[in-house]
């Protein structure tokens, strides 16, 4: 079991140290005691988090105990199941502040609720000639599924560029709003170089030109306090496995208008209210967006992932993976020959750097033989590469389990593959 301090009592933010002991963390992912991975710096919990035993558990706990299939059951175990389901999403709900848990649906991932907007809100609300606007922060599930709807539809992308630092610039976000805007798609948190763009802004603009903001949380979740209320945005994508959930599980947010005015995306069990040959009626949200048998375990699983993370206090969570940041990024700038990619003011804790002369696959590669797991590539993330003229770059995560012995692992590497490419 995880023991943390508790959070120190009313001190004034400027002096705030975060109470928060990540090698009592460590202790609940027994994956990290495994031979595969003990004593080697795991960096790469920005494409998957590893899971604690408390999500282990309750994903078990399920199928040992109370697994039926859920809804449809007039037996006591489908009733035990389909309300663990609905008090998932409830957590989910509070998780992100939402009004009310039917603006929750379950989806597969992130990806999902991207898609599904595309089509149940994207084909009846955007047509010929209305304007998209993305960011070149985007990941590519944040830019194919609207390109798709464009194409669908006759309407055009506009993508916000960014300056040097990995910023979005707003003066031209500024000039691309218009009465052309239908909607516009922004991360909350950048996967390949860790800007947090402005949202909240964001989103008050767009809404001021009649347009609906869709917020891809895959890298917001797991590291920033959500409040949909408070962002006002009109729909919010996150994924479970990036929490330290199951994956295959993840979560769509809609303002409660919106998806009353949508219609379904796909047809099946579940989603009805009524069936016929003549005509089919569909049951309210979220259980229109939700035909067939869902991911039952995988709710269950990210409801203890979200208990998990708010009781260690994603403001902890945060603290300690920025000093992680903001150490291995100040080691990082006094070697001679690395350049980071992703210099924003406000950032995730996510490090993207090339070392000169070397390949970010060869340098992925060499450091794993270093005992130091990183991402390397383009990360799904293209159009960022391209606006540096580079291939990818070498990507290093960290999460609420990382400790400074990774950091120095990560340095020692880099200082290897120096060595090898000098
Ligand atoms: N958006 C961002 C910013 C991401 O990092 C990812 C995953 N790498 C996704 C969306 C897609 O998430 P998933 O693959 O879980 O659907």
């Amino acid at each position: 079991m995880n023991t943390f301090a508790p959070l120190a009592a009313a001190r004034p933010s400027s002096v705030f140290v975060p109470a928060f002991d990540a090698e009592a963390a460590r202790r609940d992912f027994p994956i990290l005691a495994t031979p595969v991975i003990h004593g080697r710096a795991f960096l790469d919990s920005a494409a998957s988090a590893q899971k604690p035993m408390q999500v282990i558990d309750a994903v078990r706990r399920c199928y040992e105990a109370e697994y039926a299939n859920i809804h449809r059951g007039v037996y006591e175990l489908s009733a035990l199941a389909t309300k663990n389901f609905e008090v998932a999403r409830d957590k989910v709900r509070t998780f992100l502040n939402a009004r009310e848990s039917s603006e929750i649906i379950f989806v597969r991932g992130g990806t999902e609720g991207v898609n599904l907007v595309a089509y149940a809100y994207g084909d009846k609300f955007i047509g010929e000639g209305d304007e998209i606007i993305l960011t070149y922060l985007e990941h590519h599930s944040n830019i194919v599924p609207w390109q798709l709807l464009a194409e669908r539809v006759g309407a055009k992308i506009r993508p916000v560029p960014i300056d040097d630092a990995g910023e979005l610039i707003m003066e031209e976000y500024e000039r691309l709003l218009g009465p052309r805007t239908k909607l516009v798609a922004v991360t909350h948190a950048s996967n390949a170089l860790g800007t947090l763009p402005p949202v909240k802004q964001m989103i008050e603009m767009a809404h001021a030109q009649g347009a609906v903001v869709l917020i891809d949380g895959a890298q917001g979740a797991p590291h920033l306090k959500v409040d949909v209320q408070d962002l006002d945005c009109d729909f919010y994508v996150f994924s479970g496995h990036k929490v330290y959930g199951p994956s295959g599980i993840g979560v769509l947010y809609g303002k409660k208008a919106h998806l009353l005015a949508m219609p379904p995306w796909q047809g099946g069990g579940d989603m009805i209210e009524t069936v016929s040959f003549e005509k089919t009626t569909f049951a309210p949200p979220p259980n229109k967006f939700e035909a067939g048998t869902p991911h039952i375990s995988g709710a269950t699983g990210l409801a203890a992932a979200i208990d998990y993370v708010t009781g260690l206090g994603l403001e902890n969570i945060a603290a300690h993976e920025h000093s992680l940041l903001e150490e291995a990024t100040a080691r990082m700038r006094q070697i001679p020959g690395v350049r980071i990619y992703g210099e924003a003011k406000n950032k995730a804790a996510i490090l993207s750097f090339m070392i000169d002369g070397a390949h970010p696959h060869d340098v992925g590669t060499i450091f794993d033989h270093h005992g130091v797991a990183v991402r390397a590539g383009h990360h799904c993330a293209q159009p960022v590469m391209e606006r540096y003229g580079i291939p990818g770059t070498v990507r290093a995560s960290f999460a609420l389990y990382n400790t400074r012995h990774d950091v120095n692992l990560l340095i020692e590497a880099v200082d290897k593959v120096k060595e090898i490419f000098k």
